[in-house]
Formats: structure tokens, sequence, C-alpha cells
């Protein structure tokens, strides 16, 4: 899909622009906006143009070009000409949602089906799309392209993708992805120490919860979970299961697979991976949360027990399948 709208005309006559994504930025939002920043910067060079999302996790942090993101971004006292919500409608972008409510001019980039509509006054949705880089790629006028915007798009792509493996992997994502590698940057380290690699910790905790994993409909469905006091005990944040759900969505037979950790004592955040058969997306709405047909989540305050007997019972519903 072509972008319905130039967001350099958008953005010409804004003194102050403000560029976000959502909560616990994965490598689609940080590269969708961090290209997008680098871009309005070089296009409007008169423009105030910023970058707010929360502190990347530690893979992230030594890619050059990441320190355009502030996370401490507390706005302008003459206030927001135009803000800028990629990869997650605006009730997601965490402390920058009151900025969009109160900007003159509000636009959307997005690929989730869950916000098909979008939230902004000018909406690019596609949720066909790899990724929200690959829509920030065609929105980038070719001549202006360089070597860090390129970096960031393909890091955005690779990490939606799971590197050119799920089924939203398109011949438009390859023709941006042969284009952008054409330009200076390392991508084959790029995917292997952001994508790839996990800390000694992280593999062990991983390796911890698939091992009491619980697995329903013949396999078809992988429940892992970790409880709130072997959270506090073994001192973890959600940085903890960087790869833990790709762990247990591998795993043979497996369709569905879901994982579970508490936030706080009463609030559990879900992931659901699924091949297809199961679309998590219409799981996670059911209770608030949202994504794609193959990869979504929810934050829920329902007890760890209850919560997945909620799924799995709407899983059954949705499937035909016999608990
Ligand atoms: P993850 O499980 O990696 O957090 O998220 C998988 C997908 O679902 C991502 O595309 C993410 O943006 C989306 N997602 C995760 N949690 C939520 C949520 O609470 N609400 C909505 N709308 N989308 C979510
Ligand atoms: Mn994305």
């Amino acid at each position: 899909m072509e972008p319905n709208f130039d967001i350099i005309k958008e953005c010409e006559k804004a003194k102050r622009i403000l560029v976000t994504g959502h909560i616990k930025p994965d490598g689609d939002c940080i590269g969708s906006t961090v290209a997008m920043t680098m871009y309005l910067r070089k296009k409007l060079p008169k423009a105030d143009v910023r970058l707010l999302l929360e502190q990347p996790s530690p893979a992230f942090m030594y890619l050059s070009g990441i320190d355009v993101i502030e996370s401490g971004f507390a706005g302008w006292k003459d206030g927001t000409d135009v803000c800028i919500v990629i990869d997650t409608s605006a009730d997601r972008s965490g402390n920058a949602e009151k900025f969009f409510k109160e900007a003159k001019k509000t636009i959307n980039i997005d690929h989730h089906i869950s916000n098909a509509d979008g939230c902004g006054m000018l909406n690019f949705i596609d949720p066909t799309a790899s990724s929200a880089s690959e829509l920030v790629y065609q929105m980038i006028d070719k001549e202006d392209m360089d070597d860090e915007m390129a970096k960031f798009i393909y890091l955005g792509i690779t990490h939606d993708t799971g590197v050119f493996r799920y089924p939203n992997t398109a011949p438009s994502t390859f023709k941006a992805a042969a284009d952008l590698i054409t330009y200076d940057f390392d991508f084959s380290d790029l995917v292997e120490k952001t994508f790839y690699e996990k800390s000694f910790e992280q593999k062990i905790t991983a390796a911890g919860i698939v091992k009491q994993a619980k697995r329903y409909f013949d396999g078809r469905v992988i429940f892992g979970s970790i409880s709130y006091k072997d959270f506090c005990e073994g001192k973890m944040t959600s940085n903890s299961f960087d790869g833990t759900i790709e762990e247990l969505r591998v795993i043979r037979g497996c369709e569905c697979a879901i994982f579970m950790y508490p936030i706080n004592e009463k609030t559990n955040k879900v992931s659901m991976r699924s091949l297809g058969s199961v679309d998590v997306s219409k799981i996670t709405a059911i209770f608030g949360g949202g994504g794609h047909v193959r990869a979504a989540g929810m934050v829920k305050d329902i007890p760890q027990e209850e919560l997945t007997e909620r799924i799995l019972d709407a899983i059954a519903e949705q499937t035909g399948w016999e608990r």
C-alpha cells in the first residue's frame, strides 16, 4: 500500500514535532521511530523534532544513533504542533499519550490489525505490512535515505519478521531489505547482536520456563509462566524474558505458545504466538489487549490460574479443539 499523504508536507509548518511509539519498545518500534526522527530532522532542519520512547533494552544500546531517543522528554511549554505515533495506537504510548491528546495535528503509522482504523487525524495503516519500519521505508524519499536511517529500518524489518521467517514477509519486504543492505552498516552483526544474542541469565530463565511449561490440546498449545514469588525471588525484570516466548514457539507440534509473567502482585503480562490456526489477536482482544493474528499480547489484572483457564477456554471456543 502506498502512503496516502506526504509526511514532510504535513509537517513543514510545524515548529515542535514529537515522534513516539509503544511502551516496552521492540526492534520494530525503535527502528521505525528512530528512522522517522532522523528523516524529519534532515528534511526540516528548523523544526525541533524529538523522540520520546521508554528506555530500550540493553541489546539495542550499542547502536550508534540510538541516543536520539529521549526517555525523559517532558514536552514543550508552547505545546506540540505535530505528534506522530508509530507501531501502535496512542493509548499504548505511555508518557507520550498526553502530548498526542494536546497536539494540533496527530499522525498514526501502524501495521497492527487491532488498530486498523488508526487513531490520528492522518493515518497510514497497513495491517498486511511486515512492520512499521517497512511503512516508514515507503514514506522516506529515496534520495534522502542514508546509512543510519537504513540501519534502523533494517533493524525493525528483521525483528518483526523474525529475520524474514514469519509469513508477514512479502516480496516488498525483501525488496526493501535488498536496497537497505546497500548502505554502509554491518547488517549481519546487527541481527546477531540485537535479535539472536541473549545473556546467559536470559537463556537460563527461558530454560527454566520451558522445563515447567504445560501442554494442552495434545501439545498444540504450550503455556509457560512464572509466579510472582519466583519473579521476586529471582530479582527478575521484563528484560529477563527476552526470547522466552520464542523458545516455546519453536517446539515441535506447538501451534500456539503462551507466556505469562507478573508485572506486579495483581497484574500479569501475557504474550501469545501462533502458527495461524489460532488468531491470537482475537484472544488478547477479549482481555483488552491486541496485536496481530500470529503475535499478540495483553496486560491484565486477573490472577494467573484464572487467567490461564480463561485463555484456554477462549482458544477452545475459537478453534473447536477439545480441552
Ligand atoms: P509481545 O508479546 O511481544 O509483547 O507483543 C506481541 C504483539 O502484540 C506486538 O505487536 C505488540 O505490539 C502487541 N501487543 C502486546 N501487548 C499488547 C497490549 O497490551 N495491547 C495491544 N493493543 N497490543 C499489544
Ligand atoms: Mn511492529
